[in-house]
This record gives C-alpha cells, sequence and structure tokens, in this order.
C-alpha cells in the first residue's frame, strides 16, 4: 500500500461484518472495531484490530468508518443515536455504510453528515457470506465520484466489482433491484423442486439437467442443491430478505411504480419469518411451499 494507510473503523460485525472486516485487516489496514455484542468483535481483535469503546470512538480514530448493521433504524442509531458516529466523526471523514437500507434514509444521513463535513457513500453488497469471506463482494456505490476515489483501496479488500452507481442513495436502488431480481428467482427455484418432487421425479436429475439450461442461475446453483441436501444454514437469513422485500415495496409505493411478481415473493418470505424460519438461510421459504403441497423436495 503507497503513503499513509486510511485508518478504518468498522461497526457491525455479523455474518457479514466480521469476515469483512478481517479482508480490510489483511489488506494491511489499520483498523478499529466495535459490535453491540462484544464477543462477537473476539475473532477481529484477535487478528489485529484494535477495540473500539463506541461508535463515537470508533470514528474519532478513523479516516474512513464502515457500518454493517441490519436496517435503516439500526444505521440511524449508531450514526445519530447516543455515542454514535456522528458524535466522534472529524471534518473529512467518510461514512461507507454497506447495510441494505432505504435509499430516503440514506439521502437524509447524507444530508445531517455534511452539515458537520462529514461524506457519506452508501456501498450494499451483493454476494453473500461466501463473497464476504473471499473478497470477492459485488459493491454498488451511491455518493460523490471523488469520495469513492478516496475510499476504492479500503473497497477493494472487500470486493471484486466496485460500480459507481450515482448520487447518494442510488447504491441503495441498485441493491434493492438485485433484491427483486435475486428473490423472484428463488421463489421460482423453489416452487420448481417442489413441483418436481411431487411429480415424482428425480430431483437430482432435474438439479442436473435444468442448471445447464436457461433457467440456470447462481440461486438454482447453490441454493436449489442445499433444499436437495436439506441444508438451511444461513448464509443470508429469512427476515433479512423479508427487511429487503419491505424496503422495495415502500420504495416502490413512493415511486409510483407497479409490482405484480414481487408482492407475491416478499408474501413467501414472510410467511416463512412467521413460521418460524426467519433465522434461516433464504432457501427455507421453500418448507412453505412444502408444507402447503405436503411434499419435501429433498434428494433420495
Ligand atoms: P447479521 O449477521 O444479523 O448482523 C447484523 C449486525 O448488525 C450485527 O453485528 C448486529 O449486532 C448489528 N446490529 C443490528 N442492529 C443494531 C443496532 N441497532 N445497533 C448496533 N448494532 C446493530 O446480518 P448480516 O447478514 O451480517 O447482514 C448485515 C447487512 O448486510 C444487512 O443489511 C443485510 O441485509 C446485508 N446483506 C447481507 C448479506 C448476507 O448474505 N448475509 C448479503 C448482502 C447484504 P449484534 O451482534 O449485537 O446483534
Amino acid at each position: 500500500m503507497a503513503g499513509t494507510p486510511l485508518r478504518v473503523g468498522f461497526i457491525g460485525l455479523g455474518l457479514m461484518g466480521l469476515p469483512m472486516s478481517l479482508n480490510v485487516l489483511r489488506a494491511g489496514f489499520p483498523l478499529t472495531v466495535w459490535n453491540r455484542t462484544a464477543s462477537k468483535a473476539r475473532a477481529a481483535l484477535d487478528s489485529g484490530a484494535q477495540a473500539g469503546r463506541s461508535p463515537a470512538d470508533v470514528a474519532s480514530r478513523s479516516d474512513v468508518v464502515i457500518t454493517m448493521v441490519s436496517d435503516s433504524p439500526d444505521v440511524e442509531e449508531v450514526v445519530l443515536g447516543r455515542e454514535g458516529v456522528l458524535e466522534g466523526a472529524r471534518p473529512g471523514c467518510t461514512l461507507v455504510d454497506m447495510s441494505t437500507i432505504a435509499p430516503k434514509v440514506t439521502r437524509s444521513l447524507a444530508q445531517r453528515l455534511a452539515e458537520r463535513g462529514v461524506e457519506l457513500l452508501d456501498a450494499p453488497v451483493s454476494g453473500g457470506t461466501l463473497g464476504a469471506q473471499n473478497g470477492t463482494l459485488s459493491i454498488m456505490v451511491g455518493g460523490k465520484p471523488q469520495v469513492l476515489e478516496r475510499c476504492r483501496p479500503v473497497l477493494q479488500a472487500m470486493g471484486q466489482r466496485i460500480t459507481y452507481c450515482g448520487p447518494n442513495g442510488m447504491g441503495q436502488v441498485a441493491k434493492l433491484a438485485n433484491q427483486i431480481i435475486a428473490a423472484g428467482t428463488l421463489a421460482a427455484v423453489c416452487e420448481g423442486l417442489v413441483f418436481a418432487a411431487t411429480a415424482g421425479a428425480d430431483l437430482n436429475a432435474v438439479h442436473q439437467a435444468v442448471s445447464g439450461g436457461a433457467a440456470s442461475s447462481w440461486q438454482l446453483e447453490h441454493l436449489g442443491r442445499r433444499i436437495l441436501n436439506g441444508d438451511f444454514a444461513p448464509g443470508f437469513m429469512v427476515k433479512l430478505m423479508a427487511k429487503d422485500l419491505r424496503l422495495v415495496a415502500e420504495a416502490a409505493e413512493e415511486l409510483g411504480v407497479s409490482q405484480l411478481v414481487t408482492p407475491a415473493v416478499r408474501q413467501l418470505f414472510r410467511t416463512a419469518e412467521q413460521l418460524g424460519y426467519g433465522e434461516e438461510g433464504t432457501q427455507a421459504a421453500v418448507k412453505v411451499l412444502e408444507s402447503l403441497a405436503k411434499k419435501e423436495a429433498r434428494a433420495g
């Protein structure tokens, strides 16, 4: 790394944040971390990160602060709340919010931060926990291009494809489009496999044949295989997909754009959450369709 490396702060060391923070450390950036549940910061501290006492403390020790928490109110809490990022950040500091949240909340956060001389990038990601571990995430960035260029070396530690999408909020818009496509594809994978199972098909054969044709997708290849194996561990939790599809519904309402497919897909994930599968991987949505069909889609 040429010159003095940016000092990085990381807030939110969950399924995604922890492996992302470890990649920032591996790339040689001095790192300060904070997580609400302190025990989850252990692995980052053991790998050489410094412990922050609060989001404000992390911000006071960083040039670039990354947040990777769950939903819009959570980002607002760690940024604007008591001992939040805004209390500790100096003018010239940049907040990079990599959580998936509402575009309008991103825009209003950007305004609040700008009043204090702090820049914001919205930089949500796609690629799941595997992409987080391997540093191969696709990162969708909203904000000023020159701020992205300053932070690019940090983002490159976590992602392979870094795409500038436009002003603040446009990274989140790209991510919500991603979720419309990813959730709809997964719902179709679930329905297709339950259909084939009910017909008595050889599900390994169906999976192999369809994966090689026009209906192939990441969802079929990876999540379809997990369904057939009865593996419902998260990756990406059902409750977070239900959250993202709520963000889509709210944003579509604000835009006045008609949606015909995504509302049904949203009900599938909401039902899965209500039936108690919220903390399982998104592939557990198949269980809703399986219970209606009274047939499981497992490979023999
Ligand atoms: P997760 O494992 O549930 O982690 C959530 C993190 O946010 C935890 O560190 C949690 O702290 C923290 N947090 C939540 N609310 C908070 C609050 N009010 N104050 C302080 N900390 C708070 O979720 P994840 O899978 O890492 O997802 C994080 C974000 O990435 C979400 O926006 C999600 O939609 C997005 N995302 C996830 C994936 C994926 O495959 N998992 C892929 C792309 C994008 P505690 O440890 O104290 O609970």
